[in-house]
């Protein structure tokens, strides 16, 4: 009973929520999937499973941040800190801590166990989060810090703020929020159907049906009703 009800939560959680802006997160994700969750395309069911290990993402950041508050030589300045109000993005990062000396964005990543343990350099799609934060808190330095969500172990790599990498994340974004005013499906990513996000994607099916390039998302959205009609 419980679980049933549990995974119902979950799984009502999710449809609540409309995209209206992009999120830090959506940095580095497959543009086409992206359009899609804004136009509420249809999805598969995301698996409240993978609902419930984001939300033990968020206690494992709780859990690094209690120590943050009682070391001696560290102050956190600020935790849970949204970036400016604009029309384009929204994000939050962990906090922003600082050594007396210099102000250090932080931004906790917890990953399974063999990803953790294969991490040499931050991910680059981390790296890219943290630049936006960098360039929206108009700081310098960042801290990416992985937990192992098995062993709780920690990596730390600091990150130095490269404008030039913050401003082509924001044109690409542009770009996108363009393609998304005027319905245009974008490309898919140059590696489907191989890449790693197409094999966890929701719009799988409905990204193969619209096929390659750049679509105009009206005439494929009235091809699949047409299609779908009664004869
Ligand atoms: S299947 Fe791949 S290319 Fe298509 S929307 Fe999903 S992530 Fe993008």
């Amino acid at each position: 009973m419980l679980r049933e009800l549990i995974n119902k939560y979950y799984s009502e959680l999710k449809k609540d929520r409309e995209q209206r802006h992009f999120y830090i997160t959506d940095t580095g994700k497959c543009p086409r999937a992206v359009f899609f969750k804004f136009k509420k395309a249809p999805a598969e069911e995301m698996d409240p499973r993978v609902l419930m290990m984001f939300d033990h993402g968020d206690h494992i950041h709780q859990l690094i941040m209690k120590p943050l508050f009682g070391i001696r030589g560290i102050q956190v300045v600020a935790a849970e800190v949204n970036i400016p109000p604009q029309e384009l993005i929204s994000g939050r990062a962990d906090a922003i801590l600082s050594d007396s000396k210099d102000l250090y964005v932080l931004d906790i990543k917890s990953i399974n166990g063999l990803i953790f343990k294969s991490l040499a350099e931050p991910k680059e799609e981390h790296i890219n989060q943290i630049q936006l934060y960098l360039h929206f808190f108009k700081q310098k330095k960042g801290i990416l810090l992985y937990v192992n969500k098995d062993t709780q172990e920690l990596k730390e790599f600091l990150i130095n703020y490269k404008p030039e990498i913050a401003q082509s994340l924001l044109n690409e974004l542009k770009d996108l929020k363009t393609k998304i005013d005027k319905n245009i499906v974008p490309d898919r990513i140059p590696s489907w159907p191989d890449n790693w996000q197409c094999q966890y994607c929701q719009f799988r099916e409905i990204c193969s049906m619209t096929g390659e390039g750049n679509v105009s998302w009206e005439s494929f959205k009235n091809k699949i009703e047409a299609e779908s009609e009664p004869r």
